[in-house]
């Protein structure tokens, strides 16, 4: 028997998209989304499910769309996730729910990422899911630090079971990076404002402009009688080259220039007031999503010519593939095997070229990946206005500096217990980001997820010491 094919969605045209900061994929239609349920086989063992952090019921709510019950689709995905319209856009989900999948073995998984997004993107369900409805709060408070993604999910799995939960975020807007940092050409800012809202529904309250270690201590958080602390405060650190130049004008971190961009609204300056200029030419420096989106929003901010320079081949970028892809389609040139030695300025300080040296691949590092290793006498400069650096970002420092009994590793990362999210002070957990170093929004909410169970099991205990005491 012949195996169908997966269903595409439309995407907005190249020619248009580049001059714009629209959504470039436009997601299933109806009867798309019908046509692409219909190709999953409802696996009794459901692999798929294995490969989602937070457990979707997969074939469940596929089959569901299959039946046109859209409702009922949505409360199934909403029991274990209530961020479906990001996950559906942003989740790895080639390296986690769709590898697998029983179809990739002969050919194409289902689109499980595309169907979760359509599902939620119906919206006009949301406000009947009974998730929603008749949740009793308690009046023990639980405290979370940042509102990215593992900081959602653990208030929203504190909240069902009745907590009284407040987030403190440290920026005016809550999202962590899906505000600040995807593009709005990934991830519209109104879906994000839409699932907050969601969260907010559940009874959960964002306190934002509040910074955990200067605004408010720890210490403060348990004496106004927070019973337990999740740290969620991500990797917001962006890493630096070190090598000469990198402290010239037009030369930025991605984290910088990704917030101008997204939550500065750098791109209608001046009806917004942070400028970002990049000059004709951007370099940027980078193999992964973040190296993607700096590139694609330089070029949609009128760059005439974006290059990322990555130091390994087209084979070892961790960036998504689609994302590579859509660069590529979009004019984004890369040059691999090549590693930046120097950044060069002109009289007045700005950025006039960048030195590179080329390499070649040698044997496998830690990660699995080849090592590359620069190849001497093959320096060469290009000529560059602008060069973005995307090389990667460490834990958050603010919390752990500031709170010197909480045990860290090596990079700055909040140790815990993987399974339970327990730091070694007994009422904190963490997850995400400042637990792992920079990883995935999936990843964060399996996390945030796990933690919020055992913060109530945590909970559970001291209620009975104290009947004890
Ligand atoms: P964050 O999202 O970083 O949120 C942490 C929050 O804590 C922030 O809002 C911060 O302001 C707040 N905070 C920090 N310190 C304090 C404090 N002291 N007090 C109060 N609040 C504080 N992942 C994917 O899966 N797919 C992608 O396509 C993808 N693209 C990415 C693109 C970019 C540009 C970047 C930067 C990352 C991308 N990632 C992607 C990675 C993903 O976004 C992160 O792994 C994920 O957001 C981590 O979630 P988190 O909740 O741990 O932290
Ligand atoms: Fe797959 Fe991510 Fe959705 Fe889970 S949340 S089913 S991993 S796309
Ligand atoms: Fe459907 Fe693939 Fe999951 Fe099987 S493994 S239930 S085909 S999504």
């Amino acid at each position: 028997m012949e195996m169908k094919g997966r269903v595409r969605d439309a995407k907005q045209p190249v020619e248009k998209r580049v001059k714009n900061f629209n959504e470039v994929a436009l997601g299933y239609t109806e009867e798309q989304a019908v046509s692409e349920a219909s190709r999953c086989l409802q696996c009794k063992k459901a692999p798929c499910v294995k490969g989602c952090p937070v457990e979707i019921d997969i074939p469940g709510f596929i089959k569901n769309i299959k039946e046109r019950k859209f409702q009922d689709a949505l409360e199934i995905i909403y029991k274990t996730n209530l961020l479906p319209a990001i996950c559906g856009r942003v989740c790895p989900q080639e390296t986690q729910c769709e590898i697998l999948c029983t179809l990739s073995k002969k050919g194409q998984p289902v689109a499980i990422g595309k169907l979760e997004r359509y599902v939620a993107d119906r919206g006009e369900q949301q406000l009947n899911c009974s998730i929603l409805k008749g949740k009793n709060i308690t009046d023990t408070k639980v405290a979370v630090i940042g509102s990215g993604p593992a900081g959602l999910t653990c208030a929203v799995e504190l909240a069902k079971c009745g907590i009284k939960v407040t987030i403190f975020e440290a920026l005016h807007s809550p999202g962590g990076v899906l505000t600040y940092g995807i593009p709005e050409f990934r991830l519209p800012k109104e879906i994000v404002k839409k699932e907050i809202e969601t969260v907010k529904k559940l009874g959960v309250e964002i306190k934002t402009d509040v910074i955990i270690g200067k605004t408010l201590t720890i210490d403060d958080l348990f004496n106004d009688n927070y019973k337990a602390i999740f740290i969620g405060s991500g990797a917001g650190l962006p890493s630096f080259m070190g090598i000469p130049g990198e402290n010239l004008l037009r030369v930025y971190s991605a984290n910088e220039f990704l917030t101008r961009v997204n939550l500065m609204k750098g791109y209608l300056f001046p009806e917004y007031d942070t400028p970002v200029t990049t000059g004709d030419r951007v370099a940027v420096i980078g193999g992964g999503n973040v190296a993607m989106d700096s590139a694609r929003s330089a070029l949609r901010l009128g760059a005439k010519e974006v290059i990322v320079l990555y130091r390994r081949t087209e084979k070892e970028m961790p960036a998504r593939e689609e994302e590579v892809e859509h660069a590529m389609e979009e004019g984004i040139k890369f040059i691999f095997l090549v590693q930046p030695i120097e950044i060069i300025g002109d009289e007045n300080g700005y950025v006039k070229g960048i030195k590179l040296i080329h390499n070649k691949l040698g044997e496998p590092d830690e990660s699995g990946r080849r090592r590359p290793v620069p190849i001497e006498g093959s320096e060469e400069i290009i000529p560059v206005d602008c060069v973005i650096v995307a090389i990667g970002q460490n834990p958050s420092p603010l919390i752990p500096s500031t709170y010197k009994n909480l045990k860290t590793g090596k990079k700055g990362n909040i140790i815990v217990n993987e399974e339970t999210g327990e730091t070694n002070i007994p009422g904190i957990f963490a997850g995400g980001d400042i637990a792992t170093g920079a990883a995935t929004v999936i990843s964060a909410m399996g996390m945030g997820r796990k933690a919020a169970q055992s913060i109530m099991k945590y909970l559970e205990n001291q209620v009975k010491t104290e009947k004890k005491g």
